[in-house]
């Protein structure tokens, strides 16, 4: 999304309101694609506070990420609070983007990397999710399987007790 600030870019206390929806398919992450079922929402304003416009305001969008246990696709809902620095000039201060002479700023980049950010750690379908089994892969939320995991299976630990004693 590109918006032009050239309004109010040489106006002190000047304010730019900003509503729109950018439809983007895909975004690339370090771990691979994400899929974006929603377009990116966003609304908030422009400041321009004497020294640098000022951008406020609330990105949502719904990306699709898979359960860590089970793999099923996940829909999951951010809202994330976007504040962002601009000015024309060459500020030397880290957090201010530099605005090019058209006047002219492209917001999707850092939209993505506000995205990338905000991912949840951890992902699952349910709290109760199961998991497959490590085995023979089995989504074990939809069926059992007949793969024995002796380490677990109480009965196993009780016979290995038993021959120990018996030694
Ligand atoms: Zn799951
Ligand atoms: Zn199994």
């Amino acid at each position: 999304m590109i918006v032009n600030v050239s309004k109010i870019i040489k106006v002190p206390d000047s304010i730019m309101e900003l509503s729109f929806e950018e439809k983007i398919d895909f975004i690339e992450s370090s771990f691979g694609k994400i899929k974006l079922l929603k377009p990116i929402h966003f609304t908030g304003k422009m400041v321009n506070d004497g020294k640098a416009l000022c951008l406020n305001g609330f990105l949502s969008t719904v990306l699709e990420l898979y359960c860590d246990r089970c793999t099923k696709p996940v829909e999951t809902s951010l809202s994330i609070n976007i504040k962002e620095k601009f000015s024309s000039e060459s500020i030397d201060e880290e957090e201010i983007h530099k605005v090019n002479s058209g006047s002219e700023i492209d917001l999707t980049p850092m939209f993505i990397d506000a995205i990338l950010l905000n991912i949840p750690m951890k992902t699952v379908c349910d709290t109760q999710c199961k998991g497959l089994c490590p085995q023979c892969g089995q989504n074990l939320n939809e069926g059992t399987c007949d793969c024995k995991d002796s380490n677990i299976d109480p009965r196993f630990t009780v016979l290995r007790t038993f021959f120990k004693d018996s030694e």
